[in-house]
């Protein structure tokens, strides 16, 4: 997580005000008879960074803690301290394409150096200044740069052609680039989708192996040598693959084609599950939390129901900028302390996150509302269940909305908003797996 708006406008005091605030302070200075005695000084830069002293929850007493904060757990990690100084990239869109348990990993290595930029053809000797003269050694007539070696030249597109019959997929001479061949598998099995990786990195890596040969060897280009090298990449990636195929004619085709054995098809199992209703005097909370990305800005989303099924509130929070699991805690305590202020004490909470969920049942919550849950959880009776999402979808309706919301605010209704589907009790809901 980044600093928050609030850290900065704080940094910022600090950093102009230093005199009025001790570095060496402890929290339990500010606390008398277990509650806060904040002196006026720090308060009122507290209400310079806009922070409503009220709303900070009463002190939990015991020994101070030092809190390494960019750690969920509280504690500093070498690799956590790693994290936090490592240089990070942008992300490349074809990393997850190349980077697969199917391909190995040598493969890969010299995929992700043709789509770098990084192999030495004419044009690029040419552009640091060597005074050559190019000549495609597949096609014998053009220039060679990376477009024409890869993609245009009649040698590498004779072996896309076939590549492409193989596959069933449609070949386009014309409109042909790594983003329009990469795209014909999206909609496949992952088997299809993993072979086609594979097709992609074999095609290219033989062409500038091929290439390769035929400066060095000198030998002739031959587009059935690369066939037959491409077909025999094809076996070692049919043992490296441990994903499901789909049951199909046009699955079965393709690994007939690639002469490799078939991988077994996954049958989907199809669950019942049914949303059931809270005890007598109970109230059902329905949680979910969610991050636009991973972290981005957030949303939680609670749903509080009585015992006859009736939505006797319902609540889209925006959290700011954090990751998905984050927001999924936070979700949980703004559910448990709204339904405490509303005066109800025996509480089932259903959440659709099971690490969420083990994180408040074995009583090991982050230290950023450690106190916020040991405040809560004093005066409530709290059952945790772990549920399906497709009997939580009122909750992520809801999250959702509150991702969306301006930052920091937060919108509740005390009935069913009309936008709302709720969980029906007596509907039984289908989990496809
Ligand atoms: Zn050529």
């Amino acid at each position: 997580m980044g600093p928050t708006d609030k850290e900065l406008i704080l940094r910022h005091i600090i950093s102009n005000n230093g005199s009025s605030f001790d570095h060496l302070a402890r929290v339990s200075d500010i606390i008398a008879n277990g509650q806060w005695s904040i002196p006026s000084t720090i308060a009122d830069n507290f209400r310079l960074a806009n922070i409503n002293i009220s709303t900070i929850p009463p002190p939990l007493l015991g020994e101070d803690i030092r809190v390494w904060k960019p750690s969920l757990t509280g504690y500093y990690s070498v690799a956590n301290g790693m994290k936090i100084h490592r240089e990070k990239f942008s992300k490349i869109h074809w990393s997850k394409l190349i980077w697969r348990k199917c391909i190995h990993l040598s493969r890969s290595a010299n995929i992700w150096k043709i789509l770098s930029g990084c192999c030495t053809t004419d044009k690029r000797l040419q552009d640091r200044g060597i005074n050559i003269t190019s000549r495609c050694f597949l096609c014998l007539k053009n220039i060679e740069d990376d477009t024409h070696l890869f993609w245009i030249c009649p040698f590498a597109a004779t072996i896309w052609s076939w590549i492409h019959e193989l596959f069933g997929f449609q070949w386009n001479l014309h409109v042909q680039n790594f983003e329009t061949v990469t795209a014909h598998a999206t909609t496949r099995s992952a088997a299809i989708r993993d072979l086609w990786a594979a097709a992609i990195t074999n095609v290219l890596t033989e062409i500038w192996h091929h290439r390769n040969s035929c400066i060095f060897n000198n030998i002739l280009a031959s587009s059935r040598r690369v066939k037959s090298k491409i077909l025999a990449n094809f076996f070692e990636c049919s043992i490296l693959m441990k994903i499901t195929m789909h049951n199909r004619v046009e699955d079965l085709m393709i690994f007939k084609n690639l002469q490799i054995n078939l991988r077994p098809a996954k049958p989907t199992r199809v669950l019942q599950c049914f949303w059931s209703l809270p005890d007598l005097d109970q109230l059902r909370i329905g949680c979910d939390g969610c991050s636009k990305g991973n972290p981005d800005p957030s949303g939680a989303g609670v749903i509080l129901r009585d015992h006859t099924g009736n939505t006797i509130g319902t609540m889209s929070a925006e959290l700011g900028i954090c990751t998905n699991f984050v927001a999924e805690l936070l979700a949980i305590i703004l559910g448990l302390e709204w339904a405490s202020d509303r005066g109800w004490s025996k509480i089932w909470v259903t959440f659709d996150s099971q690490t969420a969920i083990k994180c408040f049942a074995s009583d090991k919550v982050p230290w950023f509302i450690n106190s916020r849950w040991h405040n809560i959880r004093k005066n409530l009776t709290i059952k945790f269940s772990s549920v399906f999402r497709e009997i939580n979808f009122a909750a992520d309706t809801m999250s959702k909305r509150g991702a969306n919301l301006p930052l920091g605010t937060k919108e509740t209704f005390d009935h069913r908003p009309s936008f709302l589907a709720v969980e029906n009790p007596n509907t039984c809901y289908f989990r496809f797996s």
